[in-house]
């Protein structure tokens, strides 16, 4: 006879009704989390603000839970799927980025895991833009100078002036959701746009961007013509006033288009002299050292970072160097972080309710427990 109720990826048969789910959640995600509770799900959700330690985390998977909640900061490696073999049902990660979890594992053990896409790419968009624009118009060194009543005159140019963002150049390095995001917000600043990525063209939206341009342009709301397109990832950097970074970190080995070190003296040289750097994808992407001797020695004018390649920065990185510290801007892996973005329980606008969503989907055996059609399960090829 046919179970009318679907299964598990490990075979078993899954009905709310029949099963109580217990989660462990390595962080609070809000108010996301009672939409499992009024299910009748039994929810743990780790009170301290840091990440669990590995062992109270391994443990917490060995005690048979059926899904687990995590972010970017825990480390889901081979050793946390195999003490959850055998019960483990999903790995639902409140993040779009998911470089922490390790997909081979994952597939090893048949584990589906799931991420928070499209929700958070209009805030984490707009965040890089808002980066932007404090460092090319010095919001920080300006408002430092007013605070420590250093404002004793108004001057035509002392003591310092920034760069206009409008009419300028910018590349955006990977276009994917955020970076056509990041393209639509650079269009209202009459900017030209160079875009760069060797796994994803997307020449529909590219044309889109460039009638929006010629629109713009012919009805007078911007003065100049401009004009988008992909080229090469040399051409991008040499040519642009800013350079924005939007690609997934992937490590070499994992694809054919590495992104770890993209940026690193060499390709950091390739950059003129007064173009600022902008990364709200993941701190691996840039070598840290590389850039701040680049910011040092003035090969670029500025940088600003919401990510790094050790989180949180270290006191002693080289990024923190007093002597960059007018053109590094640093911010605390914050892109995503405005209040619906982070914590609606809609899962058509928050990334704790898409989180849940995506662990229930698996679960409850929605979309007729096919988990190839379940959309926020990321590893679909293991199934
Ligand atoms: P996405 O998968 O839609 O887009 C990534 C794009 O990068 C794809 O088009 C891909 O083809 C491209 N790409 C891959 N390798 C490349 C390479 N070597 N060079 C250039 N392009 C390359 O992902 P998304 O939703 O746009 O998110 C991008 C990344 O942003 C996430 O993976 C995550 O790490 C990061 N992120 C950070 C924050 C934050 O709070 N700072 C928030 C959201 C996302």
């Amino acid at each position: 006879m046919i179970s009318k109720h679907p299964t598990s990826p490990q075979g078993e048969t899954l009905s709310p009704r029949n099963r109580r789910f217990r989660i462990f959640a390595t962080c609070d995600i809000g108010s996301a989390l009672d939409v499992l509770r009024q299910k009748g799900y039994e929810v743990e959700a780790y009170p301290d603000p840091q990440a669990p330690p590995k062992e109270l985390l391994l443990e917490r998977v060995r005690s048979g839970i059926d899904g687990l909640i995590t972010t970017l900061r825990d480390q889901i490696d081979g050793e946390v799927f195999r003490a959850g073999q055998g019960h483990l049902k999903v790995v639902a990660q409140l993040a779009v980025g998911f470089d922490n979890i390790n997909r081979a594992d994952a597939n090893h053990y048949k584990i589906p895991f799931t991420n928070t896409a499209d929700v958070l790419t209009e805030a984490t968009a707009e965040f890089a833009f808002f980066m932007l624009g404090s460092l090319a118009r010095k919001l920080w060194s300006a408002e430092q100078l007013t605070r420590q009543l250093q404002w004793g005159f108004w001057h035509p140019y002392l003591p310092f002036l920034g760069d206009e963002v409008t009419g300028k150049s910018i590349a955006i390095i990977g276009t994917g959701r955020i970076g056509m995001a990041m393209i639509k917000k650079c269009t209202g600043f009459d900017m030209n746009i160079l875009c760069y990525d060797p796994a994803y063209q997307n020449d529909s939206y590219i044309a889109a961007i460039q009638e929006l341009m010629n629109l713009r342009h012919a009805r007078g709301i911007q003065k100049e013509q401009t004009s988008i397109q992909y080229v090469d990832f040399p051409e991008a950097l040499e040519k642009s006033d800013f350079v924005s970074i939007h690609v997934p970190l992937v490590r070499e080995g994992e694809s054919s288009t590495p992104t770890f070190h993209l940026f690193n003296q060499r390709t950091l040289r390739m950059m003129k002299p007064s173009a600022f750097l902008v990364n709200t994808s993941r701190g691996p992407v840039i070598d840290e050292n590389a850039l701040a001797h680049a910011l040092k020695e003035n090969w670029i004018a500025g940088a600003a970072l919401d990510v790094y390649e050790r989180e949180p920065l270290p006191p002693n990185s080289p990024l923190r160097d007093p002597a960059i510290q007018d053109r590094c801007r640093l911010f605390p892996h914050f892109a995503s972080a405005a209040k619906i973005t982070r914590l609606s329980p809609d899962p058509n606008k928050g990334m704790a309710g898409r989180c849940v969503q995506g662990l229930m989907d698996v679960l409850e055996g929605n979309y007729g427990g096919d988990i190839k059609k379940m959309p926020y399960v990321v590893n679909k090829e293991a199934f």
